[in-house]
């Protein structure tokens, strides 16, 4: 089969590789319909941890089960089901609270320091913990609305849940990368009154004034006074998803003193040493990796409310899995044309 081997920082091909088999009787086999590149996707991609050479990305994919191994009870071949992010024992009880990012055995397909299965940005792709992990899609549900479900829609919404955020509340967004997208759209649903974002590239201030979001510029001196302002002092709770040192800053400033900030990001430098002291007098900070399996069940009834309507339109780009170099190249370095692409197989 044809699958996405990265064969050196930032040069990934399309590859003939061994069909994918059961290695375990509670894996099953997905013919792949569809699959997204996750910000994380790039961590790898760019050699941020480590010689990525060899290594088979993607943990955003939804498709039909072709095969199951004997100790699969639930799911069943011929099902359309979307694959979570997240992948736990399936029989601990943080798997059974859908907690599968707390489990000793949490892992995610293609990144190696989280788990030995290759990834799925292929035609076919073996999935551990079947009955834990994959889900059918329910009727009514696009295939990108699925695909986001995998992870970055799941992120967001548990990053807005763990701030708390409720109805009447002002919110920032730091970062509107596809999770902080997210993020703003479940805080909208959540009910915030005000969802203001932060992020320093004009097409996604642009993006976020589109869909309905006041937008502000970090890099304009009295942006975050001016977030403050129009929140009466703060807001109350702000998501942080880019994962730097100025973004964390970001979320502080913005935030105020009885207000939450929630990190939903993978920090993509190392923070400094500076922070949890800071953080000890100032507002109380979460730290979130998502379990896309708990947010299913709140999310599945709510995609057809106002708020979710245009989240089909995270995705910029549609291409081939054959033209994974391009899509990798197109999402990694042009991210003010490009916020998030799918691969057809
Ligand atoms: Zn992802
Ligand atoms: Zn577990």
């Amino acid at each position: 089969m044809r699958a996405v081997v990265i064969t050196g920082v930032e040069s990934v091909e399309v590859a003939n590789v061994e069909d994918p088999g059961l290695r375990h009787p509670e894996d099953a086999i997905l013919q792949v319909e569809r699959m997204a590149i996750c910000g994380s996707d790039l961590h790898p991609y760019r050699g941020e941890w480590g010689d990525p050479t060899g290594q088979r990305p993607g943990h955003e994919v939804i498709g039909t089960i072709v095969e199951v191994g004997a100790g699969v009870r639930t799911r069943k071949v011929g099902e359309r089901v979307l694959m979570s992010g997240a992948i736990g024992c399936g029989a601990c009880s943080l798997c059974g609270m859908g907690l599968v990012s707390r489990c000793s055995d949490f892992s995610v397909l293609g990144i190696p320091m989280l788990g030995t299965y290759p990834g799925g940005q292929a035609e076919y792709v073996t999935v551990p913990r079947a009955d834990g992990t994959l889900w059918p899609i329910p009727e009514g549900v696009s295939a990108e609305r699925a695909l986001l479900l995998t992870d970055v829609l799941s992120t967001g919404w548990q990053g807005a849940r763990r701030a708390g955020v409720t109805e009447g509340q002002s919110v920032a967004i730091v970062g509107f990368g596809p999770v902080g997208m997210c993020a703003a759209v479940s805080s909208r649903a959540l009910g915030a009154w005000d969802v203001l974002v932060v992020d320093p590239l004009p097409s996604r201030r642009a993006f976020a004034e589109e869909l309905g979001f006041a937008a502000f510029d970090p890099g304009v001196s009295e942006a975050i006074e001016s977030v403050r302002e129009r929140s009466s002092g703060g807001v109350d709770a702000a998501i942080e998803a880019a994962g730097r040192n100025a973004s964390m800053e970001t979320a502080i400033a913005a935030t105020h003193a009885r207000g939450t900030i929630s990190v939903i990001s993978a920090p993509s430098e190392a923070l400094s040493d500076e922070l949890p002291s800071r953080l000890a007098t100032t507002q109380r900070m979460l730290m979130t990796t998502a379990s896309p399996q708990r947010a299913w069940p709140q999310l599945f009834p709510r995609l057809g409310e106002p708020a979710f309507r245009e989240i089909d339109r995270i995705f910029s780009h549609r291409l081939c899995l054959d033209d994974a170099a391009d899509a990798y190249q197109l999402f990694s370095s042009r991210p003010d044309e490009c916020r998030k692409v799918q691969l057809d197989p």
